[in-house]
């Protein structure tokens, strides 16, 4: 037999969670467009597993290599597909030309190189404004410089203005930065018809009047919630991946015994401990420390001491009719990735993103 863990993706859930991204969307009574997020591999779920469960609803798809883009082309796709940080080099610029790819562009640089490629086509663009993110796109400061770069670049068949939210999911909120973008937006009169792409998840799902003409939502499509205060359940998502194993070796220690590399759990009394089948080669975070939930023939119980390479240890104590081959969930249904996570002091996005190769996916 092989090790017993794996991961499972549910593609029905990740079709009901891109269900009510689509929802929201229409509540805003706009025909909004709804580019499911498929960077880092899915979120670590797998890019055609996905794109392919979505291929007949999704209306494209975003993501930032070009290389996944083309394979995506050149597996049938034919919805837009927009590149979040745009095209890198002058091969880049190739492909998104070739194959249709819209890039977003961020510096007036890349103006220039489609100029240069202007004889092999036109090209739709997302304008990347910076409102507060301070990663990529132009501020208030360069709107002259791009509108000149704009007007100059005839290989620009279309143009949609993007921004990126810092704290959708905080209190600080969107407000301000789309003040910023109307303010970027007023300095600038041909932009008035320009669509517009705003949203991620947090702000689809809590500032609907961010949806505008393209919302990007990622991680609530894999059932992963947004927020620190409201649970994935709670918005109506289902958990998409869910990482399982068993348990491998039971043991009863004494008090004084300690668990696991460093011995930073001590049993106070004598306990019941399970050995499962999963570490941090798998993906599994190792700062998640004692107390980090974790399901054991469907009981929620806590993980012991520190995550080894291969294995992890848990309580048992109180699930008596655990024994060696017990089902566990390491996070997915029944045990929310969102759970785990805070647990291991970082957000369920890490956690999938980390899935390790060796982790054997089947889909359900
Ligand atoms: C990753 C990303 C998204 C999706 O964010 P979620 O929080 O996963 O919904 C949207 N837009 C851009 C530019 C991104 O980089």
């Amino acid at each position: 037999m092989s090790r017993p863990i794996q991961a499972s993706i549910d593609l029905a859930s990740l079709r009901h969670n891109y269900g009510i991204a689509k929802d929201r969307a229409r509540i805003c009574g706009k025909s909004s467009k709804v580019l499911p997020v498929v960077k880092a591999n899915a979120y670590g779920h797998g890019l055609m597993r996905v794109a392919n469960a979505l291929r007949d609803v999704a209306d494209g798809f975003a993501l930032l290599d070009v290389g996944d883009a083309v394979s995506l082309r050149e597996a049938g796709f034919s919805q837009p597909i927009l590149l979040l940080e745009g095209f890198f080099d002058e091969a880049d610029l190739a492909a998104c030309l070739q194959h249709q790819l819209i890039p977003a562009v961020h510096r007036v640089e890349q103006f220039s190189m489609l100029r240069r490629q202007a004889a092999t086509g036109r090209l739709p663009v997302f304008v990347k404004l910076n409102t507060g993110m301070n990663r990529l796109g132009f501020t208030a400061d360069d709107v002259s410089d791009l509108r000149k770069a704009l007007a100059m670049t005839e290989a620009v068949s279309d143009v949609t203005l993007m921004t990126h939210f810092a704290e959708a999911d905080g209190a600080k909120g969107v407000e301000w930065q789309v003040e910023r973008f109307d303010a970027i937006r007023a300095l600038w009169p041909e932009c008035r018809n320009y669509a517009v792409s705003m949203a991620n998840s947090a702000a689809l799902l809590r500032y609907p009047e961010t949806i505008a003409d393209v919302a990007r939502p990622g991680v609530m499509l894999y059932g992963g919630s947004p927020f620190d205060d409201v649970s994935a359940a709670d918005l109506g998502l289902e958990p998409v991946m869910t990482l399982s194993s068993e348990v491998l070796a039971i043991h009863d220690i004494a008090a004084g015994e300690s668990v696991g590399y460093g011995g930073t759990f001590v049993a106070d009394r004598p306990m019941r401990i399970g050995v499962v089948a999963c570490g941090y080669a798998d993906g599994y975070p190792r700062h998640a420390s004692t107390g980090t939930p974790i399901l054991v023939n469907g009981v929620r119980t806590r993980t012991l001491g520190r995550v080894s390479m291969d294995m992890l240890v848990c309580d048992l104590t109180e699930i008596s009719d655990a024994s060696v081959g017990s089902p566990v969930v390491l996070w997915g249904r029944g045990l929310p990735a969102d759970d785990v996570a805070r647990a291991a002091g970082t957000i369920c996005y890490e956690l999938f993103c980390a899935l390790a190769r060796r982790v054997p996916v089947v889909e359900v």
